[in-house]
């Protein structure tokens, strides 16, 4: 293990030389960065958590045929008989066999097609049959019939390109009878942990190790976004090997998250890293807490970033940047879910150069910041269901604001 510092290395790469951003000018980056959508076709199933890639219109109306809601007899509202002839029992799925005429009706069960002839269905509660002759026993004001186009028309439009796709639009597109959806091809996205303290759970860590937590959460969110994460590699610090690991990744992924060595320390080689493997850095630094060594890198169409190695760090800088972005490269438009909620506890600050984001927990409108040490408290993260920003340039937020929170 190489821990000699590299005297090649560039000093611009030194974090306290990079010019500092705002989290808006980071995020219009990321917005405006050129992406193309690939499609592919995929059995319903598979379809879960992904983003349709085609407008998807109904090929039916939907009902396809006027039917019963409810189990009663069908019979013609302008025929105020006595006493209605049951001429059969229609079952769902079992087209009827006669059409309906006066002092006629057919007893239906609910989801069965509606005979000609018959405009109502009375519910089976409203009547009374004996001896093969239904009466009307009590009011019933409603149809209880879906008409036919009722909720669709055929050709209209049911699901937009970019949705996600979740188990009411998979519902939808069975009950159209598409077995197979055209879904953006999932961003292969590369994961590689640096940091020669690293070992993996599930082994013994020695004296001043720890274990690798970043690979663990950033493999679980890309997940959650439906894209897929190939775990590329836990690599010590060492400038060549970090090199070689860059150069082999961009051939294999779509995009590329580097864990750790961004910072300001002797052994932080992930930027000059990246140079020579060849990628160009577009910036290096956000005015964020926590994150702020964040580095975002391109080579032709590849996405690089490189993110300081502190847990809570990974972690928000890849739900406010690159989940949004991984989204987008599969041609969905990310909108976090904010939440107005009253802020339960003051929050005071003495410098406010960066943006914070803090873990808060909400409950019932109400949003409590949680105990937070550092962007290694992995701990109070795990107790947040959703993260705060406090602007640059604002120092306090008095208990009993309402404050806008962005929900995880
Ligand atoms: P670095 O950004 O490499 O300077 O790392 C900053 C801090 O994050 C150090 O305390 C590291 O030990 C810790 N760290 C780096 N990578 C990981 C990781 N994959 N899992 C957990 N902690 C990490
Ligand atoms: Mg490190």
């Amino acid at each position: 293990m190489n821990h000699k510092k590299n005297k090649t290395q560039d000093k611009e790469d030194k974090s306290r030389e990079r010019p500092l951003i705002s989290v808006e000018a980071a995020e219009k980056i990321l917005a405006e960065f050129p992406v193309a959508v690939s499609i592919e076709s995929v059995p319903l199933l598979a379809a879960q958590n992904r983003i349709l890639a085609q407008d998807i219109s109904a090929p039916f109306a939907v009902p396809e045929f006027d039917k019963s809601a409810m189990d009663g007899y069908a019979y013609n509202s302008a025929d105020q008989s006595p006493a209605y002839l049951v001429l059969e029992t229609i079952a769902a799925g079992i087209p009827p066999k006669f059409t309906i005429a006066r002092s006629q009706c057919a007893k239906i069960m609910t989801g069965a097609m509606v005979p000609a002839g018959a405009d109502r269905v009375v519910k089976r509660e409203c009547t009374l049959e004996k001896d093969g002759v239904m009466q009307i026993t009590a009011e019933d004001k409603n149809s209880n019939i879906r008409f036919r186009g009722e909720d669709l028309q055929t050709g209209q439009q049911v699901l937009a390109k970019g949705t996600l796709l979740q188990a009411a639009q998979i519902a939808l597109l069975a009950s159209l009878g598409l077995a197979e959806v055209p879904i953006a091809r999932p961003p292969r996205v590369g994961i590689i942990t640096t940091g020669s303290e690293l070992v993996e759970p599930g082994t013994q860590a020695g004296p001043g190790q720890i274990y690798n937590s970043n690979f663990y959460s950033l493999a679980a969110q890309v997940n959650a976004c439906g894209a897929t994460p190939l775990a590329m590699g836990r690599i010590a610090d060492d400038l060549e090997a970090t090199t070689a690991l860059i150069a082999a990744c961009l051939a294999e992924c779509d995009l590329l998250i580097i864990s750790g060595g961004v910072s300001a320390g002797d052994f932080d080689f992930v930027p000059t890293a990246m140079k020579q493997a060849g990628v160009t850095l577009i910036f290096q630094k956000i005015a964020m807490q926590p994150g702020m060594p964040t580095v975002f890198a391109t080579k032709g169409n590849k996405i690089v970033f490189g993110l300081p190695g502190n847990p809570v760090s990974t972690f928000v800088i890849f739900e406010i940047f690159i989940k949004p972005l991984i989204m987008r490269l599969m041609g969905h438009n990310f909108q976090p879910m904010i939440l107005k909620t009253t802020l339960e506890n003051d929050y005071r600050r003495s410098q406010a150069v960066r943006s914070v984001f803090l873990p808060v927990s909400v409950k019932n409108s109400r949003a409590a910041i949680i105990a937070y040490h550092g962007s290694a408290h992995l701990h109070a993260l795990s107790q947040a269901n959703a993260l705060l920003r406090v602007p640059a340039g604002q120092l306090s937020i008095p208990a009993g604001s309402t404050v806008d929170v962005r929900y995880l």
